[in-house]
């Protein structure tokens, strides 16, 4: 299998986009050792520096979990919480504001909007909060908050709120920069009982792709990726990569791609799982380079791999992803993110230069069609002539 895998990948040399690989060759790939995996992420670095040049890119956000009450109940989840649970909670637009200003004094451009997806059809807390707070639904108040924080304050919102309808792609679309969705995996087996995804209406496949194809439709810049060692196969690792090849091919607006890796944590169902090894995301991450082309942004995040997260840089990703000075990862919240000052050091070490941008990436905030009309002056004040971000704020 070896000497396969480095003949296949010694010929990726002299290949140039996403289409010369095949879901065949990709399979070897996912599982190339040694010297050809050393080989693999050369190909797929030479593949970024000839798209991407040697600049890597993060956006300096805040992170606003407007409810950790969620109708799924992923085995590797420590963020959403039952009603019962003490911590269990819908933020009042009070603390949302007060979170979004901290991060404006802070630098931020972004408010990732992150929360549990639509927990007001399992939980009647969630439905009492949203009657207190004066909503239908959970979207509703979504898109109530993404207008007040950039009314107030300028950042520019993105949600993150699980799978969603044409209707409401279209609610939330006027007051979100980009939108995002991890597809995390095209595996029905996962939803299996015992596997990550039991109990998880919103994460059957088929309704995630479709979010993500209508948000294609609807030209709203999208953020999606996989999530790594949930109990899915190499060979449907490249499954799921594929599949969001197929939607980009089709409707140009997956402006990033996270290669994400799962961590265990004491009180998850999943604890005693193994995780992935830095090897098996650095062959993944050069595998979706070469699948997804030198074009597509392809990010990791650094905290989730602290002690190795710079060897990223040498299997093709170009992104870091969002960067927080004020609010901690709550999705992963032991993992404390780097600060910038450490992530430009370790950037620059290999050889690479840190920029700033927004949540929408150069090529799309460039593109009038998928810039909201209302949030166009604050993208157009805050972007320099390459669509990055103009004034880099020292953040300590
Ligand atoms: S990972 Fe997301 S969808 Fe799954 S239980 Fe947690 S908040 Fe809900």
């Amino acid at each position: 299998m070896i000497t396969k895998v480095s003949e296949l990948v010694a010929d990726l040399a002299e290949r140039t986009g996403s289409a010369a690989l095949t879901h065949e060759e990709a399979c070897q790939l996912i599982r190339a050792q040694g010297t050809a995996l050393v080989q693999l992420m050369h190909a797929a670095s030479t593949l970024r520096d000839r798209h991407k040049g040697s600049v890597v890119t993060y956006s300096r956000k805040v992170f606003i979990p407007l409810t950790n009450l969620c109708r799924d109940k992923c085995g590797y989840c420590t963020f959403a919480k039952p009603p019962s649970h003490p911590d269990a909670r819908t933020m009042t637009p009070d603390e949302v504001l007060a979170v979004a200003r901290a991060g404006r004094a802070q630098g931020c451009k972004e408010a990732l909007f992150s929360l549990g997806e639509r927990p007001e059809e399992l939980h009647a807390m969630a439905r009492e909060h949203l009657g207190q707070l004066g909503y239908p639904s959970m979207t509703a108040y979504l898109r109530a908050m993404c207008e007040l924080v950039y009314e107030e304050t300028g950042l520019l919102p993105h949600a993150n709120c699980g799978v969603l309808t044409r209707d409401e792609l279209e609610q939330l679309r006027p007051y979100n920069g980009s939108m995002g969705l991890m597809l995390e995996s095209v595996s029905e087996r996962l939803l299996q009982p015992g596997e990550a995804h039991y109990g998880c209406p919103g994460k059957e496949p088929p309704r995630r792709l479709e979010t993500i194809a209508t948000a294609g439709e609807l030209g709203v810049a999208f953020t999606t990726g996989i999530l790594i060692g949930i109990g899915e196969t190499p060979e449907e690792r490249v499954d799921s990569l594929f599949a969001i090849r197929d939607l980009h091919q089709r409707s140009g607006n997956v402006q990033e791609v996270i290669i994400q890796n799962f961590r265990a944590k004491p009180d998850i169902r999943m604890r005693s799982w193994n995780e992935p090894s830095t090897l098996e995301m650095l062959r993944t991450i050069a595998v979706a380079r070469l699948i997804l082309g030198g074009e597509q942004n392809i990010q990791a995040p650094p905290n989730l791999t602290p002690d190795a997260y710079q060897m990223y840089l040498l299997a093709g990703i170009n992104d870091w992803g969002g960067i927080s000075p004020v609010t901690k990862d709550h999705i992963n919240p032991e993992r404390a993110w780097p600060m910038v000052d450490e992530l430009r050091r370790v950037t620059e070490e290999a050889g690479f230069a840190l920029r700033e941008r927004l949540c929408l990436y150069p090529e799309y905030v460039r593109q009038p069609e998928f810039v909201r009309e209302r949030l166009r002056p604050t993208t157009e004040r805050l972007m320099d002539q390459a669509g990055l971000v103009k004034q880099e704020e020292t953040w300590h």
